[in-house]
C-alpha cells in the first residue's frame, strides 16, 4: 500500500529532508584530496545531530555509520573509513536523517579535485535523469513514467542504470512501497496521486549495469569496476507538480 501524507505531513518531511541539504552544502568544501570518508561521516553525524535530528542508516539493518560513502567504482552502501579521497575520485554521499518521525534521503556524487571528462558526463547524466525522473512525478501520471524518463536519459548518453537497487516511497518509514526502479515502461505502474513521497535515486554506471557486494556485505561495485555515480532526491507529488524536498 502507498501511504499518502497530508500537508502537515509533508510539511514535517520537508524540514527531515532540508536538514540534509544543509548537511550538503557544509560537507561539500570538506571534500578535498586528503580528508578520510570516516572525518566526513563523524562531521555529518555531529551536524544531523545538531539539528535535532538522527541519524538514519546508523543501525539500520546493522550498517555502521551516517553516511553511505561509495567512491569511483563503488555504486552505494560503501563503508566510511581510512582511505583518503584522492584528486580526481568521484565520491556518492547517501545519507538520511529521522526528525520527528519522518525520514529523509538524499544523495550526491562530488567531484574530488579535478575528475576525468568522463567521470563529469557520468554525473551529469545522472544528476539530469534525476532532474526528468523527477518531472513525470505528477498527479496522473504513472510510477514507471519517472522509471522510463530516467531510463532514457542515461542509455541516450551510452551509460547503463543499474537494476539491483531502487528508489522508494519514504515517510514514517525509510523504505516504503512503491519501489521505483530506474528502468522500465511509460504508461505502466501504479497512478501517481498528490500526496505521494517518493526517494528517487538513479544509480549510473559507466560501463555494465551489474553490480557485486564486496566481502564487508554492504558495499556494491560494479562488475566491470567501471566508474558509477548516483543522485537522490525526496519529492513530493502535490497538485502544483513534484515539489523536491531535500533541497535548500
Ligand atoms: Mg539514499
Ligand atoms: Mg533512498
Amino acid at each position: 500500500m502507498i501511504i499518502l501524507k497530508n500537508q502537515e505531513e509533508i510539511a514535517v518531511m520537508r524540514e527531515a529532508n532540508r536538514i540534509i541539504a544543509l548537511l550538503f552544502q557544509h560537507l561539500e568544501p570538506m571534500i578535498q584530496p586528503g580528508i578520510t570518508t570516516e572525518e566526513l561521516d563523524r562531521e555529518a553525524e555531529l551536524f544531523i545531530r545538531s539539528h535535532n535530528a538522527v541519524p538514519a542508516f546508523k543501525g539500520y539493518r546493522g550498517f555502521p555509520a551516517t553516511l553511505c560513502t561509495s567512491i569511483n567504482e563503488e555504486v552505494v552502501h560503501g563503508i566510511p573509513g581510512q582511505r583518503p579521497l584522492r584528486d580526481g575520485d568521484i565520491a556518492s554521499i547517501d545519507v538520511g536523517a529521522l526528525y520527528k518521525g519522518f525520514y529523509s534521503d538524499s544523495a550526491r556524487t562530488f567531484a574530488v579535485g579535478s575528475v576525468s571528462s568522463k567521470a563529469q558526463d557520468l554525473m551529469k547524466a545522472t544528476e539530469r535523469a534525476l532532474t526528468e525522473g523527477i518531472g513525470q512525478a505528477v498527479p496522473g501520471n504513472h510510477l514507471f513514467d519517472i522509471s522510463a524518463a530516467v531510463q532514457e536519459v542515461v542509455e541516450s548518453r551510452g551509460f547503463s542504470v543499474v537494476r539491483d537497487f531502487v528508489g522508494h516511497g519514504i515517510g514514517r518509514s525509510m523504505h516504503e512501497e512503491p519501489q521505483i526502479p530506474n528502468f522500465g515502461k511509460k504508461g505502466t505502474g501504479p497512478l501517481l496521486r498528490e500526496g505521494m513521497t517518493l526517494a528517487i535515486e538513479p544509480m549510473v554506471n559507466a560501463g555494465t549495469w551489474k553490480v557485486l557486494i564486496l566481502k564487508d556485505g554492504w558495499t556494491a561495485v560494479t562488475a566491470d569496476r567501471s566508474l558509477s555515480a548516483h543522485f537522490e532526491h525526496s519529492i513530493a507529488v502535490t497538485s502544483n507538480g513534484p515539489m523536491i524536498l531535500s533541497t535548500l
